[in-house]
């Protein structure tokens, strides 16, 4: 990580032409359980990663933002009152997305000084760990500090998502920048969905021998976004026909009544969410009674919810979680939106190899593309670096 903040800060004065003020940074995530919960106000278990977007800002003596990345071969500017989701897009919609929301949270951009930003990150984009969130987490506590606004985590991680909504014109929820923001190394961020309150839960993998592998299946389907709608429009159905505002009021007690309140497609839908929420807190309940080593039937157990009952599996992602667990995971399943994207698998240390080697030769077997692989660590959320 030296070398990165080391590279931003060079980065940062080849294009502005003087050394930046200071250095922030925050992490990807990884969500670990907890799919399609969070627009139904339910429970997600995400935790922050040991990969990182590292951001170097300094002020200006105008009211000019001006940004660059490493990413992309370009220097956005924009004077800071003419901030407005529709005059931004691109990459830079992300980070100055985020300066436009500080101000629908509080900011005065009309008085608040003009700043550069150069950016560099090894956050994966597009890989499903949330390297979105990472840059507006990033950006979002580097604005906060150099304009004074003294805004909480929570408060940053709506400004995060206002961006990501608004600006970017994604309808995100608000995990990636909690688990962002709030992580701690070895834990993962218990988060309410609806009342956005979150605890940090021990996660303990290096202590039980055991990793997390990520398998990218570099799939990504062209229904993806149709796909995520429809499965909204379910679940809305679903809480309509049993009379709630939404899945985060029904249990598996309701199971039962639900089935003869809706056709079984829908049924099938609430089914994931109402049992997805459980696993949460019985995984939850486990890392804290138990340990890590007994989370795998919950993980898989999930997995089989994801591609049965909510049909958002594609075949790579079944390939590798059952390679995975053929081959001594714990548990695995697919993380995500679906329909593409990447597969997880706690599997004990000495297994990692193998695993990876099983995976690569199924894909191949299957004429399936090669997916990438490697592991996380659960790491700290958003920090001041330098
Ligand atoms: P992910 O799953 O990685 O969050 P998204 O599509 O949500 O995928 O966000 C990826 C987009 O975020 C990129 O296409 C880019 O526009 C922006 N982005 C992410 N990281 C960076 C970065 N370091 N520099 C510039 N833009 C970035
Ligand atoms: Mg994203």
């Amino acid at each position: 990580m030296n070398d990165i903040r080391d590279e931003v800060a060079a980065g940062f004065e080849e294009i502005h032409g003087r050394a930046p003020l200071g250095i922030w940074s925050a992490p990807g995530r990884v969500n670990l359980i907890g799919e399609h919960t969070d627009y139904n106000q339910g429970f997600v278990l995400p935790f922050a990663i040991n990969r990182r977007t590292v951001v170097a800002l300094g002020p200006r003596d105008d009211a000019t933002i001006r940004v660059a990345s490493a990413f992309a071969d370009e220097l956005a500017s924009i004077e800071l009152a003419d901030l407005a989701p529709s005059r931004l897009d691109g990459w830079s919609a992300y980070p100055l997305g985020v300066a436009w929301a500080l101000g629908q949270h509080g900011a005065d951009l009309g008085a608040v000084p003009g700043v550069d930003i150069y950016i560099e990150s090894t956050v994966p984009v597009g890989a499903g760990l949330s390297s979105s969130a990472a840059i507006e987490s990033a950006v979002a506590i580097a604005l906060d500090e150099v304009w004074r606004l003294g805004l909480d985590r929570q408060t940053l991680a709506k400004v995060g998502r206002l961006a990501e909504n608004e600006a970017v014109g994604a309808p995100t929820g608000i995990m990636d920048q909690s688990a962002s923001l709030l992580g701690r190394e070895d834990h993962a961020v218990f988060l309410d969905c609806r009342s956005l309150q979150s605890e940090l839960v021990e996660l303990g993998f290096a202590e039980a021998g055991l990793e997390l592998l990520i398998i990218d299946t570099g799939v990504s389907h062209s229904h993806a976004t149709g796909g995520y709608a429809a499965r909204r429009a379910s679940c809305e159905a679903g809480a309509a026909a049993m009379g709630v505002s939404s899945l985060r009021d029904l249990t598996v007690d309701d199971l039962p009544r639900a089935r003869t309140a809706m056709d079984d497609e829908t049924f099938r839908r609430v089914r994931h969410v109402i049992t997805e929420n459980q696993r949460v807190l019985d995984t939850v309940a486990a890392l804290r009674a138990e340990g890590p080593l007994a989370i795998g039937e919950l993980l898989d157990a999930s997995h089989v919810s994801m591609r049965d009952d909510f049909e958002i599996s594609v075949p790579e992602l079944d390939l590798a979680v059952e390679t995975a667990q053929a081959n001594g995971a714990i548990g695995a399943r697919m993380t995500g939106g679906g329909f593409g994207g990447a597969a997880i698998a706690l599997v004990p240390t000495e297994g990692v190899s193998r695993i990876q080697v099983a995976i690569d030769g199924a894909f191949a077997e299957h004429g399936f593309g090669q997916p990438t692989m490697f592991t996380v660590t659960a790491a700290g959320g958003a920090s001041r670096d330098r």
